[in-house]
């Protein structure tokens, strides 16, 4: 039948995968998605991907969770929300009672709004009396963003996509860009063929942007700290720093400079495989750029030493007076949706919401005050933290909203057995994940199509989404389930609206004080900080850092050596990261058709020489085995990865590549060094 004009509603939203926060109407029909159409979204103009574009039928998917589930002899039932809130209440406070605050962990969800991590860390804090509370910004960009905490203080984008635009050089570290940010990356695209943008990219691998960039570099893997180190030594031996910036603006030189002293181009050389003379060409390039941005992401983040690389690259954007103007700054890449959003809400062990420490006590009291409770003061376990302390018996009971841990996390195993030991155990998500497959109470909850919130994309953008339809069947939108629970141990919240939440948080947050719904109307959106007249700031550090005395603050770091170097039994490196039309572990667009059908199978990159070498062609299946485990894959041959390295995408739910990562961590923040992995490689079936 011709479709009636009058069924069709149109609702804006923002997309629910990458950071970008790509905003567009949803047309609809009941619950039939009949089309996205991009228009005037403030960070995407009229443009989307793939994913933004068609990914969305996992929202009527026949494997949505539609009712709680509560775990009975081993197996699943179906239970009423009134008999699963009670249990859960009942066991959270009999566990509390038992053991104490601390023997609950909390895990909140970048793919939930800021109204549902805010929830989370109140519930946490508030209700239960414990820091532990976290996100998935520790599984990535945490190391980006101390880094920023260390030298500039907010650890956010610099500024936004247009500013990105407007540099005369974009630095790529490890970031896959054109498939990951898809958008972004276009927009980086333009201004290099249009305006002539510098483009220099780092990385292992050869992707479209390493293939577009002026300049190209490969670095060996783990060691980004040493090239850049040598590029800030270079520039200061030569005089070619920002003298007038470095007077005015930042502390630390001397000492930054004594730091310096391992750091020469022929000491890069050796350990990088650089040639001195590609990096004295690089540092000319950057100190005589007017202006650059250095765009960066898991390929730097995810080693041991990733708050410290990150570190070094906010050291090099000081040096040469790269902050505070348009075309420059530093720009962490924000993996989901909500990720930079998850931890401004306080989703995390150290902060409360707008990065008060909760070591801090008129923070601690002015949230204290404003929740009529008493809040705990020292920093919680982090999700690394947490599966340690359930190995050793102090962590009982665990409450996770839409991550899969037993996928996502690095050596899954050793995440899937601390599982089996938790005395109680609350997964809240839209399917049963690997994760939930462990829980004793399910909860159904509503994916972004389905409610109303608001979440902050990689340029610290907050955007409403609205109710494109109702949540399915008897599922429910996380903030609602929060405030239930929540109720039922003695804490009736009473919200009806997500923007009551959002009023709460700003009234208590100085970075969110003039974050209103009222100024987020439609396309409308809000780049933290915001101050109570509705000012926002789409440019960070113009006047002053917010330090204390408004200046920035080199940071000396010291290289160390990745954890796991290739030996005789694990002879070869495997990188992992992320498909276009992938999500993560792929639980959203594996159940997309149109996206599934692209990519059906996992598969691992060799490079032609090594293929050669083994034997192997397009299509072979092999063994890949590290300390931990071992899973199969097919091959794909291609010259985007060279020598010994080998690169898989982390999207296979059948053959998860964390089944082979380890439990070693970024020294500072406890993000896995999911890049730091060594495996040997065995053929199955060479044809
Ligand atoms: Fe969504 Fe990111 Fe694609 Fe934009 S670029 S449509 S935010 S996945």
């Amino acid at each position: 039948a011709a479709m009636r004009k009058q069924d069709v509603r149109r609702t804006k939203t923002v997309c629910t995968y990458c950071g970008v926060g790509c905003s567009f109407e949803m047309w609809t029909r009941g619950r039939d998605i009949l089309k996205v159409e991009p228009s005037e979204g403030p960070a995407n103009g009229v443009s989307t991907c793939v994913k933004g574009k068609f990914g969305w039928d996992f929202v009527n998917h026949e494997d949505r969770l539609t009712t709680p589930l509560i775990r009975e002899n081993g197996r699943f039932r179906e239970a009423s929300w009134d008999e699963a809130l009670g249990l859960v209440a009942r066991r959270f406070a009999e566990i509390r009672d038992a053991h104490g605050p601390d023997a609950l962990g909390f895990i909140a969800s970048s793919k939930c709004t800021n109204e549902e991590a805010y929830l989370m860390q109140k519930f946490a804090r508030g209700v239960i009396g414990t820091n532990n509370i976290d996100n998935c910004s520790r599984y990535c960009q945490n190391p980006a963003t101390t880094g920023l905490f260390r030298t500039v203080s907010y650890g956010g984008d610099s500024g936004g996509i247009a500013s990105i635009e407007q540099a005369d050089l974009v630095l790529i570290v490890g970031s896959n860009t054109a498939e990951s940010h898809p958008v972004l990356a276009t927009r980086v695209k333009r201004a290099h063929k249009l305006r002539g943008q510098q483009l220099v990219v780092a990385d292992l691998r050869k992707h479209e942007m390493a293939e577009r960039a002026d300049v190209f570099i490969r670095p060996r893997p783990g060691t980004d700290l040493v090239w850049l180190s040598a590029l800030i030594r270079y520039i200061l031996d030569q005089g070619l720093e920002d003298k007038a910036f470095l007077a005015e603006r930042v502390n630390g030189l001397d000492e930054l400079r004594t730091s310096l002293a391992p750091f020469t181009l022929e000491y890069a050389e050796s350990v990088s495989g650089i040639p001195a003379n590609t990096l004295r060409d690089l540092a000319e390039r950057v100190a005589g750029s007017s202006g650059v941005c250095v765009l960066w992401a898991m390929g730097v983040t995810q080693h041991c030493g990733g708050s410290d690389t990150s570190t070094a690259i906010s050291n090099l954007l000081l040096i040469t007076g790269n902050y505070g103007r348009p075309g420059t700054g530093a720009y962490p890449l924000r993996g989901h949706n909500n990720v930079q959003g998850a931890s401004d809400f306080g989703a995390i062990t150290a902060f409360l919401p707008g990065y008060s420490p909760v070591s801090d006590e008129t923070a601690r009291a002015r949230f204290g005050q404003g929740w009529g409770v008493t809040l705990p003061e020292k920093p919680g376990l982090d999700n690394h933290e947490m599966v340690d302390a359930v190995h050793a018996g102090e962590l009982k009971s665990m409450y996770v909203i839409g991550e899969d841990m037993a996928l996502v996390d690095s050596n899954a195993l050793y995440v899937q057995s601390a599982f089996e030991k938790l005395d109680f155990f609350v997964v809240q998500d839209i399917f049963l994940s690997r994760t939930a497959q462990f829980a004793d109470v399910v909860l159904p909850a509503a994916p972004s199509v389905e409610k109303e919130g608001t979440f902050s994309n990689t340029e610290r953008r907050i955007q409403r989404l609205y109710e494109v339809m109702p949540p399915l069947g008897d599922s429910r939108p996380d903030w609602r389930i929060l405030t239930g629970l929540a109720e039922r141990l003695g804490r009736p919240w009473g919200y009806t609206h997500p923007s009551e939440i959002m009023a709460e948080a700003a009234s208590l947050t100085p970075l969110f004080a003039g974050v209103d719904y009222s100024r987020l109307e439609g396309f409308a959106s809000l780049q933290w900080p915001v101050t109570a007249d509705g000012t926002d700031t789409p440019i960070l550090f113009t006047e002053r850092f917010p330090f204390p005395d408004g200046r920035a603050r080199l940071h000396p770091v010291e290289w160390i050596e990745p954890a796991e170097l290739p030996d005789l039994s694990y002879d070869l490196h495997l990188n992992n990261g992320r498909l276009l039309e992938q999500f993560h572990e792929g639980n959203m667009t594996n159940r997309s058709r149109g996206i599934h059908s692209k990519v059906p199978d996992t598969f691992v990159e060799l490079s032609p020489e090594l293929a050669q070498r083994r034997g192997v062609r397009d299509g072979s299946r092999v063994r890949l085995t590290s300390r931990r485990g071992s899973i199969e894959a097919r091959v794909l041959v291609t010259d985007r990865v060279q020598g010994d390295e080998l690169y898989m995408p982390m999207n296979s739910v059948e053959e998860p590549i964390n089944v082979l990562t380890g439990s070693h961590t970024d020294r500072v923040t406890h993000t896995p060094a999911y890049k730091e992995l060594s495996v040997s490689l065995e053929v199955i079936e060479a044809d």
